[in-house]
């Protein structure tokens, strides 16, 4: 989280002020949700967002509950309605933990199958696109746009148009999004958990291209129904009020450091400076393909793993903080998300030239 949201959610806690200056009386955990304070800011946030990813208004932006993976089984259940009985189709290009966790989930409300996977080279590719099998009855295609596990990154989306398929393009951009412009032309449906880089657990994002609507398995819980939330302004059931209040917050930050471009350009240089310091040195390596290394999730590992313990023991000394690997893959990893500033990297960098000087 930025500082400055922390510090101006703290100084309102409890008393929130409207966009004029005049108090609430009230902190935003107190408000009702149907309140015309709640009402400004869930459409202020609503606004911002529309505005940093520059989100078209054949598009509907939704605040929901439930996460990323909630979101695994919430997407088939939108998109797979049938008129019929059977099971709709529905691809997924398999690129790490995350892709994996959501082709497996979608199996229960569709017939999920694997378009491509790089399961074969541990994670560390994207499957070139031109071999995906796509199947031109699937209602969606998946794709993982960051795997924060693996450290896999789209730096473009693939253009499924051209690839010959009519259906829509869903990305779970969890751990990126708001780190880069989105090109919308080539997304349907885009999700993602708020607790990366725009706000706390328990707020999810949802942006559906409005044809998507109304395709819902009858099974598809109301609350979970895209339909009934974008019909109710994201306010069908209660929504996790103080995390989207948290997010505008991080919004107006994201306008006051220039927008995602220039976040994206700030992320960019973060990423440079840690994997040339990877790449150049003795004792650290990353092995994910050059074309598709994260500039979020920067997973490394030491020739000799045997020092990691006395590396995270000396980085949590100088106050760099969780830097374990993921425990499916172990190493270590580095989440440089929008918060994190150019002065976060190169500290990290300056503590890992270090310990290999002093213990490789
Ligand atoms: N997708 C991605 C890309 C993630 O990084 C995560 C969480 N790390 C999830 C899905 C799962 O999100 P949640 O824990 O919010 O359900």
């Amino acid at each position: 989280m930025p500082l400055p949201v922390l510090e101006r959610a703290a100084s309102e806690m409890s008393n929130w002020s409207d966009a004029q200056g005049r108090p609430s009386g009230m902190g935003v955990m107190e408000m009702s949700h149907r309140s015309s304070a709640f009402t400004a800011i869930v459409q202020h946030a609503e606004r911002t967002l529309r505005g940093l990813l520059a989100v078209p208004e054949h598009f509907k932006i939704l605040f929901m509950q439930g996460g990323g993976l909630a979101q695994n089984a919430i997407v088939p259940m939108n998109l797979c309605g049938l008129p019929g009985a059977g099971l709709a189709a529905a691809d997924f290009v398999v690129t790490g933990s995350w892709s994996q966790k959501s082709l497996q989930e979608a199996t229960k409300y569709c017939s999920a199958q694997s378009a491509a996977s790089s399961a074969d080279g541990s994670f560390h590719r994207i499957p070139d696109p031109a071999a995906w099998q796509l199947r031109s009855d699937a209602r969606y295609v998946h794709v993982c746009s960051n795997e924060t596990i693996h450290g896999v990154e789209f730096h473009s989306l693939p253009d499924l148009a051209a690839l010959g398929s009519k259906a829509p393009l869903v990305i779970d951009f969890s751990s990126h999004v708001a780190s880069r412009p989105v090109d919308w032309s080539k997304v349907g449906l885009a999700f993602a958990g708020a607790q990366k880089n725009l706000g706390p657990a328990g707020l999810t994002l949802v942006v559906v291209r409005e044809d998507l609507l109304g395709h819902a398995l009858d099974i598809c819980p109301s609350a979970m129904d895209y339909t009934k939330v974008a019909a109710n302004a994201s306010l069908y059931n209660t929504p996790p009020t103080f995390g989207i209040y948290m997010a505008s917050l991080v919004f107006d930050w994201l306008v006051a450091q220039g927008g995602v471009k220039a976040i994206e350009l700030r992320n960019i240089e973060k990423a440079a400076l840690l994997f040339q310091t990877i790449d150049g040195s003795d004792l650290y390596f990353n092995p994910v393909d050059a074309g598709c290394r994260s500039r979020m999730n920067v997973p490394f590992f030491l020739r000799e793993p045997a020092l990691e313990a006395a590396f995270l023991q000396g980085a949590q000394e100088a106050g760099l903080l969780q830097l374990k690997g993921h425990k499916s893959v172990g190493g270590l990893r580095a989440s440089i998300y929008n918060a994190m500033p150019l002065e976060g990297v190169q500290a990290l960098v300056a503590y890992m030239r270090s310990f290999e000087r002093t213990r490789a």
